[in-house]
């Protein structure tokens, strides 16, 4: 941290810069120091617990009947801003009702919070250029944080945060078709668990390498102090491809893709090194063995690969054309092998009906990379049935990557693309998005969450809505999408009916108790930071849901228990997705 003794040196912006850079830095570093000014904040008081840019909408919600709010200064605790409430509003999905306070107009930098009479003050947040910078460097050292196979540690910054290698020994599943033991290092654990698996790797590791895509000015230097740090490789790129170089190693020599690799059963809530159960490859049990829908999702990343790799390491952007071109055609010989877990496994199947949406991706991207005639003769052939996926919004997840190759065909504009395909892709999505920002706008909590989204990872339903709007403005620049995305990260980061931030270690009041064996394991006061909750679930399929009041709302069925995987999960996906979701707010 730069120290105040530089001050005399800098210029009345930089002063003003570094004033708030030591506040933000404060308000996430030394919450003790801020808990003087905070012990009486309440949950009564929604706000993002990040905060706001300096130079969009600012909206805090109030679940206290009131008429006025002011917003003060957390230093001195004077007035910067006094404002009106707006008239209470009823949400459904929480049972709660709301005010909104409106501060649009400040916007000096600055750390705040909001004060509203009868109901208390509000935690501290920020206001500022480039507020998010620092809770995208934590998400993506999440990822880090996930890594297997190698030792993991967060550094002086999070001392303690710190594992030994794990899972060094693997071997293969008799439902694989194969046997002995293989190289098993590499890949991030997927979730709360320890198992790896393709198709989830796929959306995830997908999303990180579109992260950069398309927003790598705002990305390219932003240092993740990751070991490969500093090799003139970006480093979402160096995180993304330590997942990347273990799903390629799930290609079989035929072409084909293993399914998943785990132990037959979840392990105990112990630490990665800890878990000694052996690391199986998992396959269909019968011939062929490897999974339709991992080997489409895997030739569509590994296309991606070939493309954003290529500045930086072009003999590995070969090394994964290539595996894409093989998984592309074994998929081709291979159209539905579907996946189920064989006999003796229960661990996450991620079992999937059809694999034509993953197969429409995979085409979309080789497309996209090569210009090859084969892989767009397929899209086009195909594309129109998956149109309607983009007319429900978020539309895209694990299991339907529709979207994510409709887009990608949309984006890549090679020359040879079918023209009516991309017009009718970017005219569907930019429909289906202003619909988005008004139903947005019209929520009590200015969320594009409906009652039917509260599901298992409802908070990646909510970061997705933000990649479905990002999305539709790298198609259509319009601003009222960029902050629309925005008003589902102010959820995500407090701005909900708990007043809780859903990202660990992010914000005052973030939760706590994550189902994730690394943060559970009894070693850490705080979790893991940089994860996102799974969110509130109305299909309560753990028991601390299902002991929970029966007419609770939906968005009010959560539970910050580490028992509650079906509500407080972390997961490779939705953390990708949040992933996006911030990086598309940074400058
Ligand atoms: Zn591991």
């Amino acid at each position: 941290m730069a120290s105040p003794l530089f001050l005399p040196t800098l210029n009345p912006e930089s002063v003003r810069e570094l004033l708030l850079t030591l506040a933000v830095a404060c308000l996430l570093f030394c919450p003790a120091v801020l808990l003087h000014g905070a012990e009486s904040a309440g949950t009564a008081i929604k706000v993002d617990q990040v905060g706001y840019p300096q130079d969009g909408p600012k909206v805090v919600l109030v679940g206290v009947e009131a008429e006025t709010f002011e917003i003060r200064r957390s230093d001195d605790n004077t007035v910067a801003f006094r404002g009106q409430l707006s008239p209470p509003q009823a949400d459904p999905d929480s049972g709660d009702r709301v005010q909104a306070a409106d501060f649009s107009r400040l916007r000096k930098p600055g750390t705040y919070y909001v004060e509203v009479p009868g109901a208390g003050r509000s935690w501290n947040f920020a206001v500022g250029k480039d507020i998010f910078a620092h809770t995208y460097y934590l998400a993506m050292r999440g990822f880090y944080g996930q890594r297997c196979g190698t030792a993991v540690d967060l550094g002086p910054e999070f001392p303690g945060y710190f594992h030994p290698i794990c899972h060094q020994h693997g071997e293969f599943h008799p439902s694989s078709g194969a046997q002995g033991t293989r190289d098993n290092l590499g890949g991030w654990h997927d979730a709360g668990d320890y198992g790896r698996y393709v198709v989830n790797s796929g959306i995830a590791t997908g999303t990180l390498l579109w992260t950069w895509e398309i927003f790598a000015k705002k990305i390219r230097d932003i240092s993740l102090k990751i070991p490969e740090s500093g090799n003139g490789t970006p480093d979402i790129l160096n995180e993304a491809r330590w997942n990347l170089e273990w799903m390629l190693k799930m290609q079989d020599a035929d072409g084909g893709v293993w399914h998943k690799q785990t132990s037959e059963h979840f392990p105990g809530f112990v630490s990665p090194e800890e878990d000694t159960l052996p690391s199986q490859v998992i396959g269909a049990g019968t011939t062929p063995y490897k999974s339709t829908c991992a080997t489409a999702d895997l030739a569509a990343v590994a296309a991606i690969a070939a493309r954003v790799y290529q500045p930086f390491d072009a003999k590995f952007a070969a090394q994964a054309l290539e595996a894409s071109k093989r998984a592309w055609a074994w998929a081709e010989q291979h159209p539905e092998v579907l996946f189920k877990n064989p006999a003796g496994v229960s661990t996450g199947e991620y079992g999937d009906a059809n694999c034509k949406d993953e197969r429409l991706w995979a085409a979309a991207e080789l497309w996209r990379t090569t210009g090859e005639a084969a892989y767009n003769d397929f899209f086009v052939k195909e594309y129109a049935a998956f149109l309607p996926s983009l007319d429900s919004p978020p539309a895209e997840n694990w299991s339907q990557v529709a979207p994510m190759g409709l887009w990608s065909y949309a984006l890549g504009k090679r020359h040879g693309s079918d023209k009516k395909a991309i017009e009718a892709i970017r005219a569907r999505t930019v429909a289906a998005a202003r619909a988005v920002v008004e139903r947005t706008r019209a929520n009590p909590y200015r969320t594009s969450m409906t009652a039917k989204d509260y599901v298992w990872g409802s908070n990646g339903v909510a970061a997705s809505y933000g990649v479905y709007l990002l999305m539709a403005n790298a198609l259509h620049k319009d601003r009222e999408f960029v902050e629309a995305a925005r008003d589902n990260l102010h959820y995500l980061l407090g701005r909900n009916t708990f007043s809780l931030s859903w990202v660990t270690q992010v914000g005052e009041h973030a939760y706590l108790h994550p189902h994730h064996r690394p943060s559970g394991d009894g070693k850490h006061a705080l979790p893991w930071p940089g994860l996102l909750s799974g969110g509130p679930n109305a299909g309560r399929q753990d028991d601390v849901l299902k002991a929970l009041a029966a007419d609770l709302p939906p968005a009010k069925i959560y539970a910050d228990q580490l028992a509650s995987y079906a509500s407080n999960e972390i997961a490779i996906n939705w953390q990708a997705s949040l992933v996006f979701l911030l990086a598309g707010q940074l400058r």
